[in-house]
């Protein structure tokens, strides 16, 4: 086991013909705790797989260094760092078993040292001789099939197995020789809902067993709340923020995190300030969060955008303090509604999540009242205005599993 830091990493490919080189990495830090599950998010082409691939030794950094378990492996080849990749595509040999393959890391590792490809050659050529590796390897590959419900297809080939059968042997090869750091790529990408819902609970409940670091790479924001203790969101090359899950869902650091982690995602309505108690909205005055009160007074006059998450809106009786609007479509969810109204003074859509027993109809007059807690306030710049930064100036981990 080990932690895993970036310093300073940049990765620039080198430029196509005609055309400008492309930085895709833009100088991360960050810094993965022994043990930690870290959840890697963002749009496509923000990086998220090119940052795996410079730890796993895949490609080689322009600037900056990788470390892992306190080693600077930023030269040493992929074989030499100890961490083992899941990719979506599974990767598996497919002239191999489900037994070849997960047993594959393994063989490979011990393979080198001559004492022990004697070992092999002789096992290999007299059927009777069991080589005490060959012993360890099958008694590890039992032990990984049965934790991962594969033990009755030890004998199949991946072409007799399903989708998320593969998945689970791509699993095993990776927990089968105990690495320090395990890499996952969108492992989940190619299953159904159902089984990817599986899916991920199982692996949740693997790496709180095994306590081995994972970095998770996802563009999925539901992965990325349920699965990590702690969330990295990645947009063009940089980092946007760093944080358990809570942190970047009650304090997103700016309006691109606020509006990616979250679903349906958080509503910004433009606001201007009246006072440290008030905000201006679509005409009305609206009681602000008193906890912002003194951001407020520094922007009294000012135009701010008010980031509010669709729980803490609320459909609301006609009085002049709520928020004349429309419905313009509902989703019954089950055990609750998601509306969307249109806020009548300004031609804009906002998203209410309420009780699942409304009765309410496409263009329905309604009223909205705003909670006066958990407001984000955003600046002209797009990041969070907060009294005290609390997600970044607490760097604080969830407990881990011991
Ligand atoms: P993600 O996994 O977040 O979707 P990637 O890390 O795969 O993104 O890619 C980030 C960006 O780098 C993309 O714009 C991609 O086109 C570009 N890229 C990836 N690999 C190469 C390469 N070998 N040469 C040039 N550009 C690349
Ligand atoms: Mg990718």
């Amino acid at each position: 086991m080990a932690e895993v830091a970036f310093r300073q990493l940049r990765k620039q490919y080198p430029p196509r013909r005609g055309s400008a080189p492309v930085e895709v990495l833009k100088g991360i830090d960050l810094e993965v705790q022994d043990g930690e599950f870290l959840v890697l998010v963002g749009p496509s082409g923000c990086g998220k797989s090119t940052l795996l691939r410079l730890l796993a030794g895949l490609e080689a950094p322009s600037q900056g260094q990788v470390h892992v378990g306190g080693r600077d492996v930023t030269s040493l080849p992929p074989s030499r760092r100890d961490v083992a990749m899941v990719f979506q595509s599974y990767a598996l040999y497919p002239h191999l078993t489900v037994a070849g393959n997960i047993a594959f890391g393994l063989r490979r590792s011990a393979a080198r040292r001559p004492r022990q490809q004697l070992h092999d050659w002789l096992a290999r050529t007299l059927p009777f001789v069991q080589s005490p590796r060959e012993q360890r390897i099958a008694e590890r590959v039992q032990q990984v099939a049965a934790m991962l419900d594969l033990a009755h297809l030890l004998d199949r080939l991946p072409k007799e197995l399903s989708g998320g059968q593969k998945q689970r042997v791509a699993l095993g090869r990776a927990i089968a020789r105990e690495p320090a750091v395990f890499l996952m790529d969108e492992p989940l990408s190619n299953l159904d809902a159902k089984l990817r819902g599986d899916t991920r609970r199982q692996i949740v409940e693997l790496q709180r067993q095994l306590g081995v670091t994972t970095l998770y790479v996802t563009h999925d924001q539901v992965e990325a709340m349920t699965m990590g203790h702690r969330i990295a969101v990645l947009n063009g090359g940089r980092l946007q923020q760093l944080g358990t899950p809570m942190e970047l869902y009650d304090h997103p650091a700016n309006l691109f995190v606020a509006q990616f982690i979250g679903s349906p995602p958080m509503n910004l309505l433009p606001v201007e300030v009246v006072s440290p108690e008030q905000v201006l909205l679509a005409g009305k005055r609206v009681v602000a969060d008193p906890a912002l009160a003194p951001v407020l007074n520094a922007y009294i006059g000012k135009q701010l955008m008010l980031g509010l998450r669709p729980e803490r809106l609320r459909i609301a009786p006609a009085t002049n303090r709520n928020l004349p609007a429309e419905v313009v479509q509902v989703e019954a969810l089950g055990h609750e509604l998601l509306v969307r109204c249109r806020l009548q003074e300004f031609d804009q859509v906002v998203q209410v999540r309420t009780r699942a027993d409304l009765l309410l109809q496409p263009e329905q007059r309604c009223h909205l009242e705003l909670e006066s807690q958990g407001w984000t306030l955003f600046g002209e710049d797009g990041d969070a205005l907060r009294p005290a930064e609390p997600a970044q100036a607490s760097p604080h981990l969830p407990s881990l599993p011991a």
